[in-house]
């Protein structure tokens, strides 16, 4: 949104001194700022320049809009206070810790000395807000200021300068609400809301899947794009041949379309009669990934223990991910997924029977093309984790966890029409609680064992004995803080319902019609409309 440059980014008189380098320093400082999205910040230099550029573009954003408050205007505390708490609504993203910023108090007093004043302000003023209300509870001051323990805390600064706040998840708002600021619910629960995610039909349905938009327009015979619920129309052709027909047919060209890219970026032929299997977002610990991975590794397991089983479903698993640079445990999961693949789709007893694609570089336009190719959607996060997921609304057919708009999707498309599984958020938060021990689940599951035996003994690493450490060390010994092992057994069990719905052409392609059909509210454009209604109320 913004750049960063130097007023004088070229220094001649160091130039002709000779200092080349040192001529150029001034721009290079400058241009850093703006030159990676999220850098590294696993070390002190790249926290900083991570505060530098939030500063930054938030300063440049705000400046441009209100060409400044207090200081430059001349404003009281009152009146500057009465602007901004008006002003400003919180959208919450996510409930993990390491997104809920906390900066560092003696970088942000060097960085931003005077904006540090007026944070201390708006604390000592919370202090005696949350004192007259909780009188002699040191405990919960502590855990409701805005600085605290040497540091800055972000989310608490969105709740208490802000008129809104909202979570972008029915389940995820109630838990904003729960877990993460239930004592400001007390002080002020008119401002708590819930804006559930959408995605624009525009990019995901008729930019990137022309031929079912046009499907779509013959059908329905109304403009739907920019009204997305009316796709309700299709479901009267649910049990219509000619529409299922269609449907299955440009379903199986947007799979022989990404089946050739496949072929031209890998090298891997897949088999676009294969089931295409999906799961495409960041790789985080908590999307479980590695779930997926077990998966692979027990259809890789079952197809050597019965070969001829004419009832075996074949599969070409895709993925695509990137992690952020420090995240080493997440580099180590797309290594183990790569490895897995290149085993499984070298092995001449598997044949076009399973593949196991990780798309290289995967960005947005990668995406368009994977989407409308999918049977299967992944959408298998830890219950209580994934706010909202947007991926989930891009791609039909879902397997996944009552986790985030999971939750309204399956309310939309009905139950039958999903594949559901897993502990709920209730059974995970129990789980932990009463000590979860994945080595107990792992003893008593043989076949898991085996699979992470396999994984253990370099079977897909070359012998190299220490390949999947980070990732296994996660799952056993560090307390499996994802539940993957906990899940395993239900995943499985919904991946078999999963197949027998696939058995069935027919009664296939009608849920995916009906998740086509039922998934309206999705759109980005209930969700700006739900904003306006509930939190903006701009003036039209
Ligand atoms: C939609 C989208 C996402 C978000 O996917 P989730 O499954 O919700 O995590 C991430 N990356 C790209 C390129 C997307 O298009």
């Amino acid at each position: 949104m913004w750049q960063a440059t130097s007023a004088h980014p070229f220094d001649l008189t160091r130039f002709n001194d000779g200092q080349f380098l040192q001529a150029e320093q001034p721009g290079i400082d400058a241009a850093k700022l703006t030159k990676v999205l999220y850098p590294n910040d696993s070390h002190q230099a790249g926290k900083r320049l991570r505060l530098i550029q939030q500063y930054f573009q938030c300063a440049c954003a705000v400046a441009d809009i209100l060409r400044r408050l207090l200081d430059e205007h001349q404003l009281s505390w009152d009146q500057a206070w009465h602007i901004t708490s008006r002003l400003f609504a919180y959208t919450n993203h996510t409930l993990m810790p390491e997104a809920l910023e906390r900066w560092d108090e003696k970088l942000m007093r060097s960085l931003l000395p005077r904006h540090m004043l007026i944070i201390k302000e708006i604390n000592q003023r919370l202090k005696k807000q949350v004192k007259q209300r909780w009188p002699d509870d040191k405990a919960l001051w502590h855990k409701l200021a805005v600085v605290a323990d040497g540091e800055g805390r972000m989310a608490n600064l969105c709740v208490v300068s802000g008129f809104a706040v909202n979570g972008v998840a029915a389940l995820h708002s109630s838990l904003v609400v729960t877990d993460l600021f239930p004592e400001y619910y007390q002080l002020w629960p008119q401002k708590f809301h819930n804006v559930t995610n959408g995605i624009t039909p525009r990019r995901w349905l008729k930019q990137c899947n022309p031929a079912l938009a046009s499907l779509i327009d013959d059908t329905l015979k109304v403009e739907w794009v920019n009204n997305l619920d009316a796709l309700k129309g299709l479901e009267a052709y649910v049990d219509d041949p000619a529409f299922c027909q269609r449907y299955r047919s440009i379903k199986q060209q947007n799979k022989a379309r990404l089946t050739d890219y496949i072929a031209r970026h890998t090298g891997i032929i897949a088999n676009p009669d294969a089931m295409f299997d999906l799961q495409i977002k960041r790789l985080h610990e908590y999307k479980r990934q590695h779930l997926s991975l077990l998966h692979i590794l027990h259809c890789y397991q079952t197809l050597l223990d019965t070969p001829d089983d004419a009832r075996f479903i074949p599969r070409v698993f895709l993925f695509g991910a990137k992690a952020v640079p420090g995240y080493y445990l997440a580099k180590n999961i797309i290594y183990a997924i790569n490895k897995v693949a290149e085993v499984v789709n070298n092995d001449p007893r598997v044949g076009d029977k399973l593949k196991v694609v990780f798309i290289p570089d995967y960005r947005i336009t990668v995406a368009e093309m994977m989407i409308p190719a999918a049977d299967l959607s992944e959408q298998i996060s830890t219950a209580g984790y994934e706010a909202s997921g947007t991926g989930n609304m891009k791609l039909a057919l879902t397997i996944g966890t009552l986790d985030g708009a999971n939750v309204e999707i399956a309310e939309q498309v009905g139950e039958e029409n999903i594949f559901i599984f897993g502990h709920r958020v209730d059974e995970v938060k129990a789980l932990k609680a009463a000590g979860y021990n994945p080595k107990k689940v792992r003893k008593q599951n043989k076949v898991l064992d085996a699979l992470l035996k396999s994984l253990e003994k370099c079977k897909f690493s070359g012998g190299d004995k220490q390949a999947f450490d980070l990732m296994l060390a996660s799952l056993t010994k560090n307390g499996d803080p994802w539940l993957v092992l906990a899940d395993f057994q239900a995943y499985i069990e919904a991946q078999q319902r999963v197949e027998a719905l696939w058995r069935d052409p027919l009664s296939w392609t009608r849920a995916a019609i009906l998740n086509t059909a039922r998934t309206g509210m999705f759109s980005s454009d209930r969700a700006i409309g739900d904003y306006q209604q509930l939190i903006w109320q701009a003036a039209r």
